[in-house]
């Protein structure tokens, strides 16, 4: 049989199984992962994990081992308390205790508690595409309904817009994504407040997804300051991209404490294992070294954004770790052009367009080098 043919069987095999109808002829969530020069096609941190946080989190993991006998604290109280002195250092006035603070594995994971807890069957789920393409499948996982809401035509939100589409939608939960995934530009909070307005009359829940929230630039507020005395109102983080920890698989929110207490309601128990707690906290611990390299990929973000506008490319303003680019004839040939020049970007199936990681400056100059011999320029 060749693989195409054993593929197949497989397939309808898995035809023959009766699995829910939704899920019938359904592929998995999967960006390619290759091993090539630069991976640039999930906006990990590439650099190499400082070696204070290796041996921090080597040092707890043992300590952890040592316990496995027994439980974790279900409530993660310890991690939960770090995590609220974390999201403190910049906002001091907004007192985060570890009542405000939620974590799961991943913020995918913080996703199903929130859509497990507040959509459902008969619920529905709104969000603005182009945008990360897992919501729908969150969706999907919780019986809920998916409506897709319309951004303006350079993928920019105005308040009065989001507004209307609340309004006519009367959503149970609204996910707003800032900086948006995969166009790179943060909302205003003025898009978020009047969202959350709207969001009044039909009590729907407002998740601001912040997954790259450390990236935004200078004088960009997080929706964080909105927290204080907006109960519908949750902001989602995680230690994925600006942490470096894309594999420790840890993403947190910050809401009202009722929240928390809503999710305690869906979550299984003993989410987070002992080691999972022991690396979040050693990372804590240690937020200054992993900073320190979030400030160099800023640096490499923006050269991305000048450089591909110097090619006479039309990238979109970033606040986060990664670049959206249009302006390209044929993004396919070109996203293979760079593959063979061993440099993974992503197709996030818009025309023209492609999305790059910003790496190391090693590998942003590699990624530049090789697009440039592509577009010949
Ligand atoms: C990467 C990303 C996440 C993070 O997911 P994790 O499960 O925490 O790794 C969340 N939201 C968006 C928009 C992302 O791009």
């Amino acid at each position: 049989m060749t693989d195409a043919q054993s593929s197949n069987a497989r397939a309808d095999r898995l035809a023959a199984l009766p699995i829910r109808e939704e899920l019938k002829g359904q592929q998995p969530y999967g960006a390619p992962q290759l091993t090539v020069r630069a991976m640039l096609n999930v906006n990990e941190t590439t650099h190499e994990v400082p070696a204070d946080v290796v041996d921090a989190i080597t040092k707890e993991v043992r300590v952890a081992a040592a316990q496995m006998n027994r439980y974790p604290d279900r409530e993660f109280t310890v991690l939960r308390e770090k995590l609220a002195d974390f999201l403190s250092r910049d906002l001091p006035q907004a007192h985060f205790t570890a009542e405000h603070i939620w974590a799961a594995n991943g913020s995918n994971e913080i996703m199903q508690h929130l859509l497990q807890a507040f959509a459902g069957p008969g619920r529905s789920v709104m969000a603005f595409p182009p945008t990360y393409s897992m919501y729908p499948l969150y969706a999907r996982g919780t019986y809920s309904d998916y409506i897709p809401g319309t951004r303006n035509e350079d993928y920019t939100q105005s308040a009065e817009d989001v507004a209307a589409q609340i309004r006519e939608h009367r959503p149970n939960v609204v996910i707003l994504t800032s900086p948006n995934n995969p166009t790179g530009t943060a909302l205003d909070l003025d898009v978020v407040r009047a969202a959350y307005e709207a969001a009044a009359e039909s009590a729907t829940i407002v998740i601001v997804d912040e997954a790259y929230g450390e990236f935004r630039q200078p004088g960009v507020a997080s929706a964080l300051e909105l927290l204080e005395g907006r109960p519908r109102l949750v902001v989602t983080r995680t230690m994925s991209k600006a942490f470096a920890m894309a594999g420790g698989r840890l993403g947190y929110l910050a809401a009202a404490p009722e929240i928390t207490d809503a999710l305690r309601l869906v979550r299984l128990p003993y989410h987070l294992s002992i080691y999972t707690q022991a690396a979040a906290c050693a990372a804590l611990d240690h937020a200054e070294s992993l900073m320190a390299n979030v400030e160099k990929i800023k640096v490499q973000r923006d050269r991305i954004v000048e450089e591909l506008t110097a090619m006479g490319l039309a990238p979109s303003p970033s606040d986060a770790n990664f670049v959206f680019f249009g302006g390209l004839e044929d993004e396919k040939a070109v996203w293979r052009h760079l593959l063979d020049d061993g440099v993974l970007v992503r197709d996030v199936g818009i025309a023209g367009h492609l999305r790059v990681t910003a790496g190391t400056e090693e590998e942003t100059t590699l990624f530049l080098d090789s697009l440039r011999r592509s577009l010949g320029r």
